[in-house]
């Protein structure tokens, strides 16, 4: 029988990456909630039969993914490319309060404002607890606006195409690299969800901290509790934009909150929350999308900019609806070249090699990996990186097997008593 008999095995093994397919595919026996130290989490419905378990399990982008084959080693570390872009929302309230310029926002609010799309679905926080997250489709320009910017923690987009699949007009759909291919899955295997997505933006990931990574930046910021909090800001309002919280009116004696810039949020406290399948990911980049965007980091930031994105373009597809974007005048681009990429994100490439190496080790000593068809990435860890490096690769996942005790089973079953969303 497979290791991965049911979406509980997925779990167990620690290889759940939170996208939701498996809600989305049947939600009326699973529903994601939101756990403390891993992310969210599927509650499976209990006694379902194996034949349903295996079903449900075909869907998750968790345990495996199927790549293109790479053409050459450029495919095999960026993934397919037809042309690299960069530029920002014309809108000057979405490129501010966006994450780097904007353009995701841009792009699904042109899809629905032209028409093309009934919605687009997007993470957003929620609003009676701003530090967990909720999806949404967005059907306007107010909508977009309240989804901008990145949220560093857990989410779960794909559960929302159960929705999208009963509305059965076309939507965009908006997720992480993982996500995206958690729904390109479930389009697979269903014609009419199929037809219902019109679009998929990828933004880039470096990866997605706990819920108590989010707990610890809070506290940084100078609240000590969930509920004193009014707002939390992980990027936005500017470029990159700092980590913020507002607090909800209250204690005049209490001291105002600072805020920290990305880097040290990002590098001090939200990084070593990351769960532990984001170690074993090998697309940051969103391979499997029409259009991936993330930050041109190929230069320095000046402090007055008010923001860029970097664009890629995947498929036909993609390049069609950025183009109609353009010529609506919701984005200005200007063309870049596959090497902006590779010097944008150049530790994500280091990251793709070493990954190869770290599924390796996982498997050799009985953990288990994600199982990842074509792609080339072999390839990646061959070249992009040093003897020493590959060691490492090797070294440093033994490490970490054992640091974060990864033959105890993860459970699902860690709740908090406020995860229904
Ligand atoms: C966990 C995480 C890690 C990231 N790592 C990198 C990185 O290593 N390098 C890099 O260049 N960029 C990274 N990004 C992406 C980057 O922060 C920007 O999202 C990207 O540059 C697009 O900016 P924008 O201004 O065009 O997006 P915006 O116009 O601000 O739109 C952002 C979109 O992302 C969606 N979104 C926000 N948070 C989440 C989430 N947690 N899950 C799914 N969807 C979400 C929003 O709903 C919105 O649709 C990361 C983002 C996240 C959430
Ligand atoms: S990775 Fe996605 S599909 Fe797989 S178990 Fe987790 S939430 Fe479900
Ligand atoms: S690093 Fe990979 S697995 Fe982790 S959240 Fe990002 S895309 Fe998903």
């Amino acid at each position: 029988m497979s290791k991965f008999d049911s979406i509980e095995r997925v779990v167990e093994r620690h290889l759940c990456m939170g996208c939701g397919a498996c809600a989305a595919a049947r939600p009326d026996l699973v529903k994601m909630v939101d756990t403390e130290h891993h992310g969210r989490r599927p509650l499976v419905k209990t006694g379902i039969d194996d034949d349903t378990a295996r079903a449900l399990v075909d869907v998750c982008p968790g345990k495996e993914i199927v790549f293109q084959p790479a053409a050459n080693y450029d495919e095999a570390a960026w993934g397919p490319v037809l042309e690299v872009w960069e530029g920002h929302a014309t809108d000057p309230e979405l490129r501010f309060s966006a994450s780097s310029g904007g353009a995701v926002s841009a792009i699904a609010l042109h899809g629905i404002e032209s028409g093309d799309a009934a919605g687009a679905v997007q993470v957003r926080a929620r609003k009676d607890q701003p530090l967990l997250n909720e999806t949404v489709i967005s059907e306007s320009r107010a909508d977009v606006l309240a989804a901008t910017a990145s949220r560093y923690s857990p989410a779960s987009p794909c559960e929302k195409l159960a929705d999208v699949r009963a509305d059965g007009r076309k939507h965009v759909f908006i997720g992480k690299p993982c996500d995206v291919a958690g729904a390109n899955r479930l389009m697979q295997m269903d014609e009419r969800l199929r037809g219902s997505i019109g679009l998929t933006v990828s933004i880039f990931c470096a990866g997605t901290p706990s819920l108590a990574g989010t707990r610890e930046l809070i506290n940084r910021l100078g609240a000590s509790e969930a509920s004193e909090i009014n707002e939390l800001r992980y990027r936005g309002n500017g470029w990159p934009g700092r980590m913020s919280v507002q607090l909800k009116p209250g204690d005049q004696k209490r001291v105002e909150p600072e805020s920290i810039t990305y880097a040290e949020g990002w590098g001090e406290i939200l990084q070593k929350h990351k769960q532990w399948r984001c170690q074993l990911c090998v697309d940051h980049l969103g391979e499997h999308a029409d259009l991936s965007i993330g930050d041109p980091w190929y230069r320095p930031i000046g402090d007055d900019e008010q923001g860029e994105s970097l664009i890629v373009v995947r498929t036909e597809r993609g390049r069609l609806a950025l183009m109609a974007a353009v010529e609506a005048g919701y984005l200005v681009v200007e063309r870049r070249s596959v090497a902006t990429l590779a010097a944008s994100q150049p530790n994500l490439e280091q990251t793709k090699g070493a990954v190869f190496g770290r599924c390796l080790t996982s498997r050799t000593v009985g953990s288990s990996a994600p199982r990842y068809q074509g792609g080339g990435h072999g390839l990646v860890w061959w070249h992009a990186l040093t003897p020493l490096a590959k060691a490492q690769s090797v070294i440093g996942t033994i490490k970490r097997i054992i640091r974060n005790r990864l033959w105890v089973p993860e459970r699902a079953l860690r709740l908090l008593g406020n995860s229904e969303s």
